[in-house]
């Protein structure tokens, strides 16, 4: 099958046995993971030397999203309170990206081997000044992971959410969208009180036409289109407040796509 059926917005019983997520099966999709090696090789399925390109990529997503409120470009950005990496694996972002950008960031990803190597890696690097410090593990697929109200500043997710069926998703997101960190009435007035808040999609898009979403059975995950990601945040309550393909990938490869997602 290589087309979804028509997408009914209001009806969320869209995993008919038909429907590419339909064949999500999150046991064979950590089988999978727990046979992967803990390194950016296994994390990005062959192609590590995306990485670097991959960071420098949502570094400048996440930048400018913060200075949209913060005026002039050259101000340094003072740290976010607290972030949380989705889906982290070994915390490759984490380290790459988060530390850097927040005080604490808390890390849910349900393969522990990954957390685990995440945790014995940052032991050993020298504490530095700037950089933030790791906060909660959470050993959970997102599925069963609810952030915790008004917690977060960012709430990042890359090259995970093809595990969740749409429902799932959805419900998911909207859990994020609870998470975030909301802005005071005093912020109005005050812009350093609030740094502002967003879910971070990072992620696969599949490069057919409208609704084609490709199962993987390799991994039992889903590769989703622009269009159905565009729905699927529009039901949880989501509106798009910056988006942006990432360039400089290997053609080879399936497009990725950033989304920035604020309440609605
Ligand atoms: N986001 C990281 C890791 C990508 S690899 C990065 O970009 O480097 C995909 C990750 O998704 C793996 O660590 C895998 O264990 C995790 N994963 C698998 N099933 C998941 C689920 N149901 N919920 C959240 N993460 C899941």
């Amino acid at each position: 099958m290589d087309c979804d059926p028509p997408f009914d917005v209001h009806s969320w019983t869209s995993s008919t046995s038909s429907a590419p997520d339909a064949s999500i099966d999150q046991v064979k999709g950590l089988k999978y993971w727990n046979s992967i090696s803990s390194d950016v090789n296994g994390m990005l399925g062959g192609f590590p030397e995306t990485s670097r390109i991959d960071l420098i990529g949502s570094s400048t997503f996440l930048a400018k999203l913060r200075r949209g409120k913060l005026g002039q470009p050259k101000d340094p950005l003072p740290k976010l309170a607290r972030v949380a990496d989705c889906g982290a694996g070994i915390g490759r972002i984490t380290k790459g990206l988060l530390l850097k950008a927040a005080d604490v960031v808390d890390v849910v990803e349900p393969v522990k081997k990954f957390t685990d190597k995440l945790i014995e890696e940052l032991k050993d690097e020298e504490k530095s000044k700037d950089k933030g410090r790791l906060g909660e593990i959470v050993n959970l697929g997102l599925q069963d992971w609810t952030p915790e109200v008004g917690a977060y500043n960012v709430i990042w997710n890359q090259w995970c959410l093809g595990h969740l069926n749409d429902t799932q998703l959805v419900a998911y997101l909207r859990r994020c969208k609870d998470g975030l960190v909301a802005p005071s009435p005093a912020s109005e007035t005050d812009n350093t009180s609030f740094q502002g808040s967003w879910i971070v999609v990072k992620e696969n898009v599949s490069k057919g036409g409208r609704n084609q979403d490709i199962y993987d059975d390799e991994d039992s995950s889903v590769t989703r289109s622009d269009d159905k990601f565009r729905r699927i945040f529009k039901e949880a309550g989501l509106r798009i407040v910056d988006t942006k393909l990432q360039s400089g990938f290997p053609k080879d490869l399936f497009p990725v796509r950033m989304y920035a997602l604020r309440p609605e």
